[in-house]
């Protein structure tokens, strides 16, 4: 390290000589001594690590306001801290990063209403007396899919651990190579039943898997046959898979489960069509297979759950093993799920579940929602505004290769790069998620939320003037 560096690191004063300082003795009205220690540390490690990076080359005293930014924002870290809400300018509707699917109105009065409060979450009403926690999801779920029974646990890769651990631990489950995805987050369906005891066995080939791929698999110690939704990718060409009927009765035969995870859990009325190539969960389940299992936050447009479905016997099983404790979900999954899955049986739920009406908004609708907000964009923007068709994707593993025509704002900044801007948007007050496309800043309409537009504006609003200003980054300024 050369000598400017060692004298820049020789010019950081002790924690205590920070404390006595009236900045410090400000925020010690507030916040408690320790806090404002701890905080006064970490913006001091903060220096020290530009220093040694050579990112800073300023006296400890010059960079001053700086550092006591540095402290602000630690102190904010722990006192205002996140999950934050995002405006979600992507065009992904289900995107896993940032929360999947966004709750309905009705989903969220109803979690505030149990949340703030008690509940009937395990007490029988009428009786007086002990009740179940999944009563209400069971009688929604049968009614709405025609399965015997279901069951909820805390996320799709519970429900499928949770079926591996009670059916086929230290067994074998026969599985397509073509359907050993990865969905995301290094989840691989290999890992996963290895995960619940299962030992996989993998049959065919990557683009074609037959009956008799699966027939020549079954053995003594085959537990069940199972069947993955694609999810995050499509094969075309030269393709052959068993379809969840044939798979169902060759499983029947054999004496063995068949066990479909279905990924996302598309809940349409049959006459819907909406999505027409995915699988709705009826068919799943009228296709015969053991057991299907989905998640809670995607295409159904719910809170993060797993869903099991299938016989009663199957399900009284599930429910027998004492891993479901670990499993289970709290008052205000239930609440929520139960109130998405009310829209469904009203038949409104293309009208309050946002998930859905983001991916039903008509191409036509979001081109006027486009031309508004760029007319908007315009007048605040420094650099050239146009809109221009594009395609949105649905995201969380589901229906891919769907391509949803949408309209996108483009926004090409005269001043600074387009990475800082996404940057600046990404850091603002309401953050913004956009991406770079078409030479510009790219807002897919699709998925910012009706209120979200005058948070959008405000952001770009704010950063246009610092851009003005000469700040490159707005957080520090
Ligand atoms: C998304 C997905 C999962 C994991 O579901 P989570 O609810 O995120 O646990 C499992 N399998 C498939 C096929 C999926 O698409």
């Amino acid at each position: 390290m050369d000598a400017s560096r060692r004298r820049l690191l020789r010019s950081i004063p002790a924690v205590d000589e920070l404390l006595a300082r009236s900045e410090a003795r400000d925020l010690m009205a507030r916040y408690s001594r320790e806090v404002v220690r701890d905080a006064l540390g970490l913006a001091l490690d903060e220096y020290r690590d530009g220093v040694i990076s050579c990112a800073q080359d300023e006296p400890f005293e010059a960079d001053h306001r700086g550092y006591w930014a540095r402290v602000q924002r630690a102190i904010s870290r722990w006192t205002n801290p996140g999950p934050f809400r995002v405006i979600n300018a992507t065009g992904v509707v289900l995107h896993t990063n940032l929360g999947r699917a966004p709750l309905s109105k009705r989903a969220m009065r109803h979690v505030s209403l149990v949340a703030e409060g008690y509940s009937d979450l395990e007490y029988d009403l009428p009786g007086g007396s002990r009740g179940t926690r999944d009563e209400y999801s069971r009688e929604l779920l049968r009614r709405l899919t025609g399965a015997e029974d279901a069951l909820v646990v805390n996320n799709n890769a519970a429900a499928i651990l949770l079926v591996l651990n009670t059916f086929a631990r230290g067994l074998e489950v026969v599985v397509s190579r073509g359907e050993l995805v990865e969905i995301g987050g290094s989840f691989r369906i290999p890992e996963v039943l290895r995960s619940g005891g299962a030992v996989p066995v993998e049959v065919g080939t990557t683009n074609r898997t037959h009956p008799s791929d699966y027939l020549d698999a079954i053995g003594d110690a085959t537990a069940a046959l199972m069947k993955i939704h694609r999810s995050n990718f499509s094969i075309r060409g030269f393709v052959a898979e068993v379809s969840p009927d044939d798979l169902a009765s060759m499983a029947e035969e054999a004496g063995v489960l068949s066990v479909f995870d279905l990924g996302s859990g598309y809940l349409a009325a049959a006459d819907s069509d909406l999505l027409r190539g995915e699988t709705a969960v009826s068919e799943a389940v009228k296709s015969g297979m053991d057991l299907v299992t989905f998640s809670g936050d995607k295409l159904l447009g719910g809170p993060q759950a797993g869903i099991i479905l299938g016989k009663r016997d199957l399900l009284d099983k599930l429910r027998a093993n004492q891993m479901l404790r670990a499993l289970r979900v709290d008052k205000m999954t239930f609440a929520a799920l139960n109130s998405t899955l009310a829209s469904y049986v009203e038949g409104s739920e293309l009208i309050d579940i946002p998930a859905l009406r983001m991916i039903a908004e008509e191409s036509e609708r979001l081109g006027e929602r486009a031309e508004r907000m760029a007319s908007e964009l315009r007048s605040i923007f420094p650099g050239g505004v146009e809109t221009m068709p594009g395609y949105s994707r649905i995201g969380g593993g589901s229906s891919p290769g769907t391509d949803l025509p949408t309209h996108l704002v483009i926004c090409t900044p005269e001043t600074g790069e387009i990475q800082d801007w996404l940057s600046n948007l990404r850091c603002g007050n309401t953050p913004v998620v956009a991406r770079a496309a078409h030479g510009g800043i790219c807002f897919d309409v699709r998925t910012i939320l009706p209120g979200d537009v005058s948070d959008l504006l405000r952001s770009v609003g704010d950063i246009a003037r610092s851009v003005e200003g000469g700040i490159t980054d707005v957080r520090e300024g």
